[in-house]
């Protein structure tokens, strides 16, 4: 693997290495020394032109806990912000020997433009409304602990009741339905997760209004509908959106409380969840807005293991990309 610009790029063998590796990365977590000797020697530059909370302080552990030198840049504190463009900005940072550049930009496809400039590795970390691979990745690796752990629940009852012995297979996505509800036509993080959970052989069904839809949705492959409450039904992850005001210029939905009736988790629709179905946000949420505070703050939400994961999933990526395959 040289560069993750995309979610499609990744075949099923990568991305089942890369969530196999993760969860080594992931016992590591716990540990009370966070530290592996992995990258020592390797400078990896988190350039950042968008703001960022989780991606970017997750890329800067991930780098950090496998002895990496990681580099913040931002676009208000590099010289883009006296007129240099990106291409100088990149030959200049790249000509120091920089070995990997994890990249967020406000325009979609500028990661995948930067990645033909420069000699180092290039981790798309959200190119506008285009894609966020990781956060894809991160999320089948928070699902497939979650379905993993569903399924031996069930099987150590079932095994208690008539001594079953125990099935293989249960945690695979093949069967799994996941609806992804909201703002659909800002998000990258809807469009890196159709690529990923169709390699991955999941159903994933897609809920929005028809002004937060975006062109060729049809084209995706995936069930497109504005019944919310008929998804959560046959749904095995409702993975809530948050509402992109940032990039809305126009009014895509007549009012807030409108947008919540229709398609916010309320603690109405939390009640109506399929047992053993989880709840996933890529945050910053909206809090009574997208989802309720109760959906959010819920037993089954996995939201901040979405946030754990992060770490872990991208330590991965940076391993495969860096430090050779885990073969
Ligand atoms: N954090 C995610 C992203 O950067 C989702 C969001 O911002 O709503 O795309």
């Amino acid at each position: 693997m040289r560069h993750l610009l995309s979610a499609g790029d990744l075949s099923l063998a990568e991305i089942t290495s890369i969530l196999n590796t993760a969860e080594e990365m992931h016992t590591i977590q716990s540990r009370p020394i966070k530290k592996l000797p992995t990258l020592r020697g390797r400078t990896v530059i988190n350039m950042f032109f968008e703001d960022s909370t989780r991606t970017r302080t997750s890329f800067e552990m991930a780098g950090k806990w496998m002895s990496a030198d990681t580099i913040n840049v931002t676009g208000k504190g590099s010289s883009t912000s006296k007129g240099e463009s990106l291409r100088d900005t990149m030959l200049t940072l790249d000509a120091m020997g920089t070995d990997c550049f994890v990249i967020r930009h406000g325009s979609s496809g500028a990661v995948a433009q930067a990645s033909g400039w420069v000699k180092a590795h290039v981790v798309n970390a959200g190119d506008g409304t285009h894609e966020h691979p990781t956060q894809a990745l991160l999320d089948a690796f928070t699902m497939r602990r979650h379905f993993r752990a569903r399924a031996e629940n069930g099987q150590s009852r079932a095994r208690a009741e008539n001594g079953q012995s125990r099935g293989l297979g249960e945690e695979s996505f093949e069967g799994k339905t996941i609806a992804i509800v909201g703002d659909l036509l800002h998000s990258r993080v809807v469009r890196s997760n159709v690529l990923l959970q169709r390699t991955l052989g999941s159903k994933v069904i897609l809920v929005a209004p028809p002004t937060l839809l975006p062109t060729g949705v049809d084209q995706w492959g995936c069930e497109v509908t504005d019944d919310f409450d008929a998804a959560l039904e046959a749904s095995d992850v409702v993975m809530m959106l948050r509402v992109q005001r940032e990039r809305m210029h126009g009014g895509f939905f007549p009012t807030a409380r409108e947008y919540t009736e229709l398609y916010g988790l309320t603690p109405e629709r939390l009640a109506r969840l399929r047992p053993g179905a989880a709840i996933c946000h890529p945050g910053p949420m909206n809090r009574g807005l997208e989802i309720s505070s109760e959906a959010a703050d819920a037993a089954n939400s996995l939201i901040l293991d979405q946030v754990t994961a992060g770490v872990s999933v991208r330590m991965s990526v940076l391993y495969h990309l860096l430090g050779g395959s885990p073969e």
